[in-house]
């Protein structure tokens, strides 16, 4: 399974990478990691239509675009691919996103167990 995480903060590739550790050498998950929602964009254009991905867990504040816009842009061009939310920000987006079709909404610091388990649940 094809996961794309996007944040502007390096570190979430480090942390995803030790929590999923063995998940990632048995190869039940691949991640992608993008940057920025821009970069997440570019990264769905290059790959072979219609993209692997089976969700994208964004970050919401980001430089340029932010993850509420990456996510309107990927329902409406790619709705199969699953969006979730991650946000220091409890509630603030959360209205928002959902509006805009994300699945699931998580707040940092992230809660990996929970986080792995809707993963794989879909
Ligand atoms: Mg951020």
């Amino acid at each position: 399974m094809k996961v794309m995480v996007v944040d502007d903060e390096k570190d979430v590739e480090l942390l995803f990478r030790q929590y999923f550790r063995k998940e990632i050498q048995q190869k039940t998950i691949e991640f992608l990691f993008a940057l920025s929602g821009e970069d997440a964009l570019d990264k769905l254009h290059a790959m072979q239509q219609p993209p692997e991905i089976v969700v994208i867990l964004s970050d919401i504040n980001m430089p340029g675009m932010n993850g509420l816009q990456l996510l309107q842009l990927v329902k409406r061009e790619f709705p199969a691919i699953k969006v979730s939310m991650i946000t220091a920000y409890s509630n603030q987006y959360h209205d928002a996103a959902r509006e805009f079709g994300a699945d699931h909404f998580y707040t940092k610091p992230l809660d990996f167990s929970t986080l792995k388990e809707e993963i794989f649940k879909g």
